[in-house]
Formats: C-alpha cells, structure tokens, sequence
C-alpha cells in the first residue's frame, strides 16, 4: 500500500487563523502540526490500539502517514536531518540485512517526500507573493 501524501500548511499565517479556530485540537510539534479533530482517523491511535482516546499520541506519531498532520518549513530541518541521518545509515548496512534495509529505505524515502512537499508548498507562497 503506498504511503499517503504528507500534507503541508502554506505559512505561518495559516495556521495562525486555523489557530483561532481550532485552538483545542492543534499540537504543535517539533517535526509538525497534530491536527487532533477526528479521533478515528489519528494514525497513532490505530497503532496503539487506541482509537477511541480523547488525545494524540505523540510518542508514536507517524506524521508522513496521517492525515491530521501538516507540515511546515519551520519543521523542514528536522525531517532534512532524519533524511541525512538515514541516508548515513543506508550506506553502511551490508547486503545481507535486507529487512533493515528496507524499513530505512522507506524511512528515508518519507523523509525526502516530506521535505519536497514543504519546498513545494514553500515555493507556491512565494511565487504568489511576487
Ligand atoms: S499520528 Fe501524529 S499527527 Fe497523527 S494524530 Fe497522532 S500525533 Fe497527531
């Protein structure tokens, strides 16, 4: 099954007037925003079992695959590092760990896809500033 889409807020200003109207269910997070407004469809909450639970859960927030998260550039370095920490690790596996392999390789790839998205959406928001 592929991954979905990492979702992206265009700036600053956005989520400022999303704030205000969603003051109770946004979490700001170092690596994204937590869009806590439909308990069912919280990707950590289905992975702990839990999806009845009246908050998120940040330790196993999987941001790249839920669709209550965003993502900002203020959080571009924190995933462009994970990108470059993973691509080390890649690169110094032997051939035989193939399972590891493929979980950093789809680590790495989310990583990259998240940082593209918010370059995209950065790039969007300057050209219609110019
Ligand atoms: S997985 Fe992350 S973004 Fe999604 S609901 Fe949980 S804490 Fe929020």
């Amino acid at each position: 099954m592929a991954a979905p889409t990492p979702k992206t807020q265009r700036s600053d200003r956005d989520v400022l007037n999303l704030l205000a109207k969603r003051a109770r269910t946004l979490h700001l997070g170092p690596a994204n925003y937590c869009w806590f407004t439909d308990p069912s469809r919280a990707l950590c909450l289905k992975l702990a079992g839990t999806p009845t639970a009246d908050r998120p859960l940040v330790g196993m927030c999987d941001s790249a695959r839920c669709p209550q998260a965003t993502h900002h550039p203020c959080h571009r370095p924190v995933w462009a590092e994970h990108a470059e920490r993973t691509k080390t690790f890649l690169g110094q596996l032997g051939a035989p760990r193939k399972t590891e392999r493929t979980r950093l390789q789809a680590d790495y790839d989310r990583a990259l896809r998240v940082v593209a998205e918010i370059d995209a959406a950065s790039t969007i928001k300057d050209e219609e500033s110019a």
